[in-house]
């Protein structure tokens, strides 16, 4: 079998700006996935969550890989933690494949997710108690609604809060 063009590893299949900084976000198609699989689409289904790795530069940060839920969580109708040594276990297996951490992902059992208080206050906490060489990072919310709409992603940092305008991107279907 003869290939004519070679495929790309992952694809991107939402991409984020922010309104002040020409820095852009990739979220892999292999990441919708994964989290997508987790929606709280059932009455009773609990909160779950993970963390999400990549690489990141001046001009892109791609989101290529998910992680978690873990046996060891946290989890409720409204709540989710990390069991964090498994966190921890995840974020080392990622170095050692070369790639970053850059943030949490969970759920939300909304169609259309929001940060809560709760959940701004875990990331700057976060922030503050870990060494990390970036002042920033990612937090997304996985609501109910497919794709794009259900997703939500954010950058926090010691200093604010700020939401990405994420999108489909027509060449990562
Ligand atoms: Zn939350």
């Amino acid at each position: 079998m003869i290939f004519s063009f070679a495929k790309p590893m992952t694809k991107h299949s939402i991409v984020g700006h922010l309104s002040d900084t020409s820095q852009a976000l990739s979220i892999a198609r292999l990441v919708v996935q994964y989290v997508s699989r987790h929606r709280q689409s059932t009455p009773w289904a609990a909160e779950a969550g993970g963390q999400l790795f990549g690489t990141l530069n001046a001009t892109h940060v791609c989101v290529t890989e998910a992680s978690g839920p873990y046996a060891g969580d946290e989890r409720s109708r409204y709540r989710y933690r990390s069991d964090s040594a498994a966190a921890q276990r995840a974020i080392e297996d990622r170095h050692k494949r070369g790639l970053l951490y850059l943030g949490e992902w969970h759920t939300h059992a909304e169609d259309y997710p929001s940060a809560s208080g709760l959940d701004d206050d875990a990331m700057r906490r976060l922030i503050a108690s870990s060494q990390l060489n970036s002042n920033a990072l990612l937090m997304m919310i996985v609501g109910r609604a497919r794709s794009a709409a259900g997703l939500a992603v954010w950058s926090v940092s010691r200093e604010a809060t700020r939401r990405w305008t994420l999108s489909e991107n027509p060449e990562g279907t």
